[in-house]
């Protein structure tokens, strides 16, 4: 998780999470979210309100390697995830994604172990995630990342909800919750 250090960078950091905040609820007025969630049906109406095709792309990647990429083009976006992950995982990956199309970055996103490797050759795998996840990311990795968490703590709420209401007995998908509760206290400590 990043650390931060003055309160200036604390005052960015809240600055950034609101204006993540008015993005996912902008979007969400305009793109249902599934319920029960499926990540097709969300990028089906993601197409229709923005126009514009997405294309999803599994590549197999090495384990531990646990990002995605985004490539905007004239007429549609390409989002590549990791097809030997959970589709939990993948999922977020997706949402991470589409954070970056919703915020209106105009770049790439590469988070994978080879670009990182391309970028610093002389480290680690090890070293590469933590630099990954911690170090040399950017405002805009920053934003795609929250709006993710923000999207996902959304599903994962309304689904626990659900689960309630009902009392069918499934069983806890405690798998869910305690990636749900990494992801979000990695946010809530800065
Ligand atoms: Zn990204």
């Amino acid at each position: 998780m990043w650390r931060t250090s003055s309160s200036a960078e604390r005052a960015a950091w809240h600055e950034l999470r609101a204006r993540c905040d008015r993005r996912v609820e902008s979007l969400l007025r305009s793109v249902e979210l599934p319920d029960p969630w499926n990540i097709d049906e969300f990028i089906d109406g993601l197409e229709r309100h923005r126009g514009r095709d997405v294309d999803l792309c599994a590549v197999s990647w090495h384990l531990g390697d646990s990002t995605g990429a985004w490539q905007r083009n004239d007429d549609h976006d390409v989002i590549a995830y990791p097809d030997n992950t959970s589709t939990m995982h993948q999922d977020y990956i997706i949402l991470h994604e589409i954070g970056h199309m919703i915020s209106g970055h105009h770049g790439q996103c590469v988070l994978s172990v080879q670009e990182a490797q391309r970028r610093a050759p002389d480290l680690s795998p090890t070293a590469l995630a933590h630099l990954l996840h911690r170090g040399d990311v950017t405002t805009e990795e920053h934003e795609a990342e929250t709006i993710a968490t923000l999207i996902f703590a959304r599903i994962t709420r309304r689904t626990g909800r659900r689960r309630s209401r009902r009392r069918t007995g499934a069983a806890p998908d405690d798998r869910t919750a305690a990636t749900l509760t990494r992801l979000t206290s990695a946010f809530d400590q800065l």
